[in-house]
């Protein structure tokens, strides 16, 4: 490769990774998968390396993190926090041993695990918590004290101690595997957007501005350093991690002193088979010099110090089998076959199911039940079969094979020419109703509190509920009869139906499922129609005038209003005392003129709200980013628009500047573009 080249290369992979330590560190949401990730740091390291030229101070090579938001007070840190160099394999370690002897001769190390969580530094003035900080950019972090402060295993005081003026001990907060898979099936259940990893879920919880959600997150803490202190001193990591331990943190007890690779490569392979065995997550060992003075003596460079090293573990994929191929039906009735496997333990939870997508998919992937296959969570989350494993065929396997009956109501299926799914054509399937009903109840449509897939299910089992409507219609005897129902539970149930009867029409418009009708054309529909009634009496070419909708959006409406099956669920939800109007208010209009892309999900209000506030202040949201967006709002886990903002360099805001604006704190400039 020639510099210029290399110098091509360098800047892509430069803009790559900025963009992905953007997602990670400041949305807590990252995109693709560490060791993805890693592979692209690897050649940026490797292309810098043959041409030196190229370093320059602000490549990620150089750099630590991303700095600190906003949102938070920012403290310089006593001294920088660190990132850590990483090595993949036995090579790459005794590589870190040679240098490290090279300049400080023969010596020993401590093996430590790796925990994947957020580094956090706790200053301690006379024995007393007085701060905590994040990393930030290692240079400065951000004060999360009243967050970090929620976390149980963190002393506020120092136990026995008096000689120790000033302290910075540094940990890692995380979030034990049981609390990440339950707040992700809370999300869910919610429609919140899902964390990708327990290391997002732990820093997002941290960089909340409101402790109390810090509080329910279940954080938990491990330290590992002294960053600072006055007072006493030290001679090796035994002594410190002994040391921090008295004083009351919880270490780990999987520490491990080894003189030389033989004693650290036992280490790092028994802990890469055991990892499953902890109660949190470990993305490697970190192998550090146990001398402190010869630590000062091998110093840093500019990202990490060169008395450690992490020895990074492989990202896990497992085998298992698959047991079945089933068919799910959803709300527009498309088929979805699911494999459902041997449970296998993978990337931090239980896995026993995978969706196959369609037909086509399991073409492509050549999977056959009975298959051996190799499993992993991609993007860190979500099941994925990756291949069948050929060699481990004995002939038993067969073809999936899709059903020529919909699976839920025996009605007969067909796959519309030009698509990839196959659809039940019946209306009234229970397995489509199922679905529509959790749409129904959803948290950015009817939002009807406690109402989820485990209470409807038994609602549609005991035949009390036969369509969306007849939810208006249950009974507090109807609902004792429930699993786990008692008078707390009914009254609950029955005060959330009652709540949801006063949703604004777009959220109805929305709930009923249209074809076609997002909540954002919900929205639309509903301010300019105002009631249903005059929606549902509007002709093809009334609804054509309205902005943003089209001739496809149209007939769908018109065909919704023009069956009888739905007028009828419409007067029975009236008379169940639904509101079937939209209330405009016309506040201050301090958005006028003002365009915002909203991308990726919100944690204090679903994108329909943030929508509704923007549009409500006279400001307008738009589905595509061009030059002539003001602002794209950025929430957890942006799609490619903000891609798109990057490129045409669009303003990126995150939720706080997005709530500043809405609270008038902060003057939106339009950008004079449109
Ligand atoms: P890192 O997490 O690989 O290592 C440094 C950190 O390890 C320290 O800051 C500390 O918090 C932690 N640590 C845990 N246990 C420790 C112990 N016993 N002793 C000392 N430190 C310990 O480095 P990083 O700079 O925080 O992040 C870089 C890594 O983050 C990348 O290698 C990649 O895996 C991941 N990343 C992924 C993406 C993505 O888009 N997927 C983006 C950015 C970063």
């Amino acid at each position: 490769m020639d510099l210029e080249k290399a110098k091509a290369k360098a800047e892509i992979l430069r803009a790559q990774i900025n963009q992905h330590d953007y997602r990670y560190y400041v949305l807590d949401s990252p995109e693709i998968s560490d060791a993805e990730y890693d592979r692209f740091m690897r050649e940026l390291i490797e292309t810098e390396q043959a041409f030196p030229e190229l370093i320059t101070s602000d490549s990620p090579t150089q750099r630590v993190g991303a700095a600190p938001s906003h949102a938070f007070q920012s403290v310089s840190h006593r001294s920088r926090m660190m990132s850590l160099d990483n090595v993949f394999d036995e090579a790459g370690l005794n590589n870190f041993i040679r240098r490290v002897e090279n300049q400080v001769g023969k010596t020993d190390y401590v093996c430590e695990l790796k925990i994947d969580g957020a580094a956090i530094a706790l200053t301690y003035e006379d024995g007393l918590l007085t701060r905590g900080t994040t990393r930030g950019d290692g240079v400065s972090g951000e004060d999360v004290t009243s967050n970090l402060r929620t976390v149980r295993a963190l002393p506020l005081r120092l136990i026995g101690e008096n000689e120790v003026p000033f302290l910075e001990i540094r940990g890692e907060v995380f979030m034990p595997r049981k609390a990440f898979i339950e707040l992700n099936r809370q999300r869910g259940e919610e429609g919140l957007p899902l964390f990708a990893n327990p290391r997002n879920a732990a820093a997002g919880s941290l960089r909340q501005l409101d402790p109390r959600i810090t509080a329910s997150r279940n954080l938990d803490l491990i330290c590992y350093e002294i960053g600072y202190i006055e007072g006493k001193s030290f001679q090796t990591q035994r002594e410190v991690l002994e040391q921090i331990s008295d004083w009351g943190f919880h270490v780990s007890e999987h520490w491990r002193e080894a003189k030389d690779a033989t004693e650290i490569m036992p280490f790092c392979e028994e802990w890469i088979a055991k990892r499953d065995e902890l109660h949190y997550e470990v993305d490697g060992a970190v192998i550090k010099v146990n001398r402190l003075a010869q630590r000062d003596r091998l110093g840093a460079t500019s990202k990490a110090p060169r008395w450690a090293v992490a020895y990074k573990f492989p990202a896990e994929e497992k085998t298992t089998k698959i047991l079945d191929i089933t068919v799910n039906v959803g709300r527009t009735g498309a088929l979805t076959p699911l494999a459902i496997m041997e449970p296998v333990f993978v990337g931090g939870s239980t896995v026993s199911r995978a969706t196959l997508h369609n037909e086509d998919e399991i073409r492509r992937k050549g999977v056959k039940i009975g298959d051996t296959v190799l499993v992993h969570k991609a993007g860190d989350v979500i099941p994925e079969i990756i291949k069948p494993i050929i060699e481990k065929r004995d002939g038993s396997e067969h073809d999936f094979v899709m059903p020529a009956k919909c699976p839920a109501c025996g009605n007969k299926v067909y796959h519309p020419e030009g698509e990839v799914a196959t659809r039940c054509v019946n209306i009234d399937c229970p397995a489509r109703l199922f679905e529509s009903i959790m749409h129904f109840a959803s948290r950015g449509a009817m939002d009807i509190d406690g109402m989820g897939p485990a209470t409807i299910s038994e609602l549609l089992d005991k035949g009390y509920i036969h369509n969306v409507e007849d939810i208006y219609y249950l009974t507090e005897e109807q609902l004792f009869t429930l699993t786990n129902f008692k008078e707390k539970s009914v009254s609950n149930m029955l005060s959330s139906i009652e709540r949801s009867k006063g949703r604004p029409l777009s959220r109805l418009l929305f709930a009923l499922g249209i074809r076609h009708v997002g909540s954002h054309v919900a929205e639309v529909l509903a301010r300019r129609f105002r009631t249903i009634d005059a929606l549902a009496r509007a002709s093809q070419d009334e609804l054509i005038a309205v902005e943003e909708v089209g001739p496809i959006l149209a007939e769908s409406i018109r065909d919704f209003f023009d069956l009888p099956r739905n007028r009828e669920v419409i007067d029975r939800l009236r008379a169940a005392g639904v509101n079937m109007e939209e209330e405009v208010e016309e506040g201050p209009q301090t958005l006028h003129g003002i365009t915002f892309v909203l991308t990726g999900g919100l944690e204090s209000m679903t994108r329909e709200e943030a929508t509704r506030s923007i549009e409500e202040r006279g400001g307008k949201v738009i589905s595509s980013v061009s030059r002539k967006t003001d602002y794209v709002a950025a929430g957890s886990e942006p799609g490619s628009k903000y891609d798109k903002a990057v490129q045409l360099g669009v303003e990126i805001i995150g939720e706080s500047e997005l709530l500043d604006i809405l609270k008038g704190e902060r003057t939106p400039e339009s950008k004079g573009k449109t």
